[in-house]
């Protein structure tokens, strides 16, 4: 079944910025609403229950940041953020408040659209996961639920973004084994090129913090691996 429009919630408050990206992302079939401030964001990502939204960091009322960190809160979204060129502080925040994926301003409105592409990619996945997989996942004290997407450690329970959940179950379907951050990059994020490394690094820095260090096993140079009891 083709699914209806996808729809993409754009934030950013430079309107010559947010007409080009709204542009360019209906021209790939999107139906697209531009809001211009924090407030107006979160209020758009809960009346419009956008598919992805595309967040600039910089905002007025307030920015970017607080505004995934409260659409995230509401409802589960794929966000694509919009950082300043090289500021690792807001790339970093971003991540760690539940933005899947970021790119540096200047951008190309061609790589913009491949990666909204990626997330509603990703997006249809989780909502039929249901379907194909197991629900339940268990590997020592840790528990895994697909069809509720929650996850417990010791039956305390961890709130996960849906990147983070995404990235726990590639890596519980292989325990103990060794998968590359390439094939990570390629199956969590739908990346075919290997330019997002660093993305996987602090996604799983997030579950390590979530869930407990000792999780998730880095081989240098190579990638990741779980680690549990069976
Ligand atoms: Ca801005």
């Amino acid at each position: 079944m083709e699914p209806t429009e996808r729809r993409v919630l754009v934030v950013e408050d430079e309107r010559a910025i947010a007409d080009a990206v709204a542009a360019r992302l209906r021209a790939e079939g999107f139906a697209v609403e531009i809001a211009g401030d924090g407030p107006a964001a979160v209020e758009a990502a809960r009346t419009g229950r956008p598919d992805v939204v595309v967040l600039d960091v910089m905002l007025p009322g307030f920015d970017g940041l607080e505004v995934c960190r409260r659409i995230q809160a509401e409802r589960p979204v794929p966000v694509l953020m919009l950082t300043a060129r090289g500021d690792e502080t807001d790339l970093l925040v971003g991540l760690a408040v539940g933005a899947d994926d970021y790119m540096a301003k200047p951008f190309s409105m061609r790589e913009l659209a491949a990666r909204v592409h990626a997330l509603v990619r990703r997006a249809s996945k989780i909502s039929s996961v249901g379907e194909k997989t197991p629900s339940a996942i268990r590997l020592g004290d840790l528990e895994i639920n697909q069809a509720e997407r929650r996850v417990l450690r010791a039956g305390v329970e961890a709130h996960l973004t849906p990147t983070e959940f995404d990235l726990l179950v590639h890596l519980a379907g292989r325990p103990r084994t060794v998968v590359p951050r390439e094939r990570l990059l390629a199956e969590v994020w739908g990346w075919a090129d290997a330019s997002g490394t660093r993305t996987v690094d602090s996604h799983i820095k997030a579950l390590r913090r979530k869930l407990g260090a000792d999780l998730i096993r880095t081989v240098h140079g190579v990638g990741y691996a779980l680690e549990v009891d069976r």
